[in-house]
This record gives structure tokens, C-alpha cells and sequence, in this order.
């Protein structure tokens, strides 16, 4: 059984048990965001004023977040970094605060 909103710990049990070689079964502990009881809470927003397009919050994999301007920037040291940034489509997000305990800038609040 495995909290699914505690990504370390749900991803590290995915991929143990995508390599057990027998037949597994992953047991999440909070609802289905289909099923009628599931309660949402208020969609979050993105501050395009405070993202850096670091992308970090598109690493959750959340269906809600999408790209709005994709660029390449060449660092002090040389190196090319790619920056993505993100809008949250408000009728496709369930409040989960995921996104938003992704981001170090705190660009993403409550709608
Ligand atoms: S994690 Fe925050 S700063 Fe980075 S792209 Fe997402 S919203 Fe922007
Ligand atoms: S709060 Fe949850 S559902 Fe909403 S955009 Fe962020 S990760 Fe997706």
C-alpha cells in the first residue's frame, strides 16, 4: 500500500515492482479522482510573473499542466539548459497541491 501524493516513495514502489518477477498488486490509499465521492478542491494557477520555466512541476506528470512557451538558454558556464513554461487548465485540476510543492519559485497558488 502506498500514499500515491508521496511521489518519491510511489514512484521508488513503481519501479520495485515493475521488476518483481511475479505478478504484483500496488494498493493506492486515496480515491479515484472518477469516482462521485471524490472531493476537489480549488484549481491552482500559475504566476507567469514568478516562473522561471524551470519545468520541475512537469516532472508530477499531472494532465492539467501544460506548456505555453518552450526555450533554450545558454547558462554562464557554457552549459544549454531547456525552460518550459506551464499554465494549469482550472477544470482539469483537482487541487492536489502537488504541482505547487514542486516549485521553488511558489509560482503556483490557489486559483
Ligand atoms: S515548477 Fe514553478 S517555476 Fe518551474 S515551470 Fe513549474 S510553475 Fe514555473
Ligand atoms: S494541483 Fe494537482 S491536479 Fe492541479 S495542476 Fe497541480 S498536480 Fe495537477
Amino acid at each position: 500500500m502506498v500514499d500515491p501524493y508521496e511521489l518519491p516513495t510511489f514512484f521508488k514502489v513503481l519501479r520495485e515492482e515493475m521488476k518483481a518477477p511475479e505478478p504484483s498488486v500496488i494498493v493506492t490509499t486515496r480515491p479515484c479522482v472518477l469516482s462521485r465521492d471524490f472531493e476537489r478542491r480549488r484549481p491552482l494557477v500559475v504566476h507567469e510573473e514568478q516562473c522561471n520555466g524551470c519545468s520541475r512541476c512537469l516532472d508530477v506528470g499531472c494532465p492539467a499542466i501544460t506548456v505555453t512557451r518552450r526555450e533554450q538558454q545558454e547558462r554562464a558556464h557554457g552549459k544549454v539548459v531547456d525552460l518550459a513554461w506551464v499554465r494549469i487548465e482550472g477544470a482539469a485540476c483537482t487541487g492536489c497541491d502537488l504541482c505547487a510543492k514542486a516549485c521553488a519559485r511558489g509560482a503556483i497558488v490557489p486559483a
